[in-house]
């Protein structure tokens, strides 16, 4: 167990990295946050900020010599920076991990591989390969191998006449792997956060509801607007995905759920998640708590949920009309409604500045709360 006083790093200081950093100073921890953005929010809150790229030398050693154990909040870190780390200090999710999670072909194998339902899929290793066979189908979306994130580096194939478009659209690009999938006309999406131990003691918080908008998370719902049995068999699902990687820390697994009922694994984050974000107000243990939990070999917490809630991301420009807005503002007045801003210097457009969480009697009368709100910001 790493004892309360101890340091922990993070790699990463986005909004994750920031609320981790809050979790972990509550229970005690001194936290090391590793960001090669010198404007990163969970810098001004660390106890030894280190504003570098995370490929610089100096800065592995020093981070490395001053933590017990690591973890991340982005999937993106070099895992030959994780992999050093862990010659010196636990890293938790470990390494292995992240290299699986990191690139899409990879994660989709080992997931087909552990029999854990996925959308058809097949590797796309130069533009001139890309093709839809049957076994994939139209219509049918072209994905980044690596570093995609909210719906970037996604491509759309209707019908044959289209193979020709995207593969001009992947020789302008610097990634060299793709895959191309079916896609999945999914009734809801979903994801659950499963929180794991080195123990082996494995929690799944509620499974929730989430809708996107222009591929970036919009809004999530919990407990999801679906039947008690089909929650039940997307927490096994998750549970049974992160069994099968023996990952130790937080993740989330988004799921589709078709008309049908059935299930299929989208991908799985290996880190908190935003849509998890709800646990700080709606659950008697956070996720990033857990996180601060698992890293250091803590007990793991409950998972349970203490309220409906719904939450809406403030996303660009939807920051600044809540923050500024007198009508937003007394409409935030309410009982139930809090606003977590992540400190950001500048609002760019698709950027996640903040957001807001709906408590509720219920997750339809949360639901009204998040729909008025989004209507406000237009
Ligand atoms: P991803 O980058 O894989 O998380 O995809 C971003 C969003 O694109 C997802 O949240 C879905 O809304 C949509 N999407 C991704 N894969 C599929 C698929 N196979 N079928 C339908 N929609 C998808």
């Amino acid at each position: 167990m790493i004892q309360s006083g101890s340091t922990i790093g993070v790699l990463g200081g986005g909004q994750l990295g920031a609320m981790f950093t809050t979790a972990a100073k509550r229970l005690g921890y001194r936290v090391a946050v590793w960001d090669p953005d010198p404007d990163a929010p969970a810098l001004k809150l660390a106890d030894l900020p280190f504003a570098a790229p995370f490929t610089d030398k100096t800065s592995l050693d020093t981070f490395a010599a001053s933590i017990a154990a690591a973890t991340y909040e982005w999937e993106n870190i070099p895992v030959a920076t994780v992999q050093a780390l862990e010659q010196r200090v636990p890293v938790r999710p470990a390494p292995r991990i992240l290299q699986i999670i990191q690139n899409r072909l990879d994660q989709k194998t080992f997931l087909a591989r552990h029999q854990i339902a996925v959308a058809p899929f097949q590797a796309v290793l130069s533009p001139d390969q890309l093709t839809v066979p049957d076994a994939v189908g139209f219509p049918a979306l072209c994905k980044t191998a690596t570093l995609g994130y909210d719906g970037k580096g996604q491509w759309r194939l209707s019908g044959p006449e289209d193979v020709r478009r995207v593969q001009g659209e992947l020789r302008a690009q610097s990634q060299h792997r793709w895959i191309v999938e079916q896609f999945l006309p999914f009734e809801k999406e979903l994801s659950v956060l499963v929180v794991r131990g080195a123990d082996g003691d494995r929690r799944v918080y509620p499974v929730v509801e989430n809708v996107h908008e222009a591929g970036i998370l919009r809004t999530t719902r919990v407990p999801a607007g679906i039947h008690p049995e089909l929650a039940e068999k997307a927490a096994a699902l998750a549970g049974s995905v992160i069994d099968a990687l023996a990952g130790i820390g937080v993740f989330c697994v988004e799921l589709f759920l078709m008309k049908d009922g059935r299930l299929f694994v989208n991908e799985v984050a290996p880190r908190p998640h935003n849509s998890g974000h709800y646990t700080l107000d709606a659950c008697t243990v956070s996720q990033f708590e857990q996180q601060v939990r698992a890293v250091c070999d803590l007990a793991l917490g409950e998972v349970k949920l203490t309220s409906p809630a719904v939450m809406v991301n403030l996303i660009g420009e939807d920051f600044t009309k809540a923050t500024t807005d007198a009508e937003i503002q007394t409409f935030l007045r309410q009982s139930g409604a809090k606003l977590h801003v992540y400190g950001k210097k500048s609002v760019r457009p698709g950027r996640k500045m903040g957001h807001v969480t709906f408590l509720a009697a219920t997750a339809d009368a949360a639901w009204e709360f998040a729909r008025t709100l989004k209507q406000m910001l237009g």
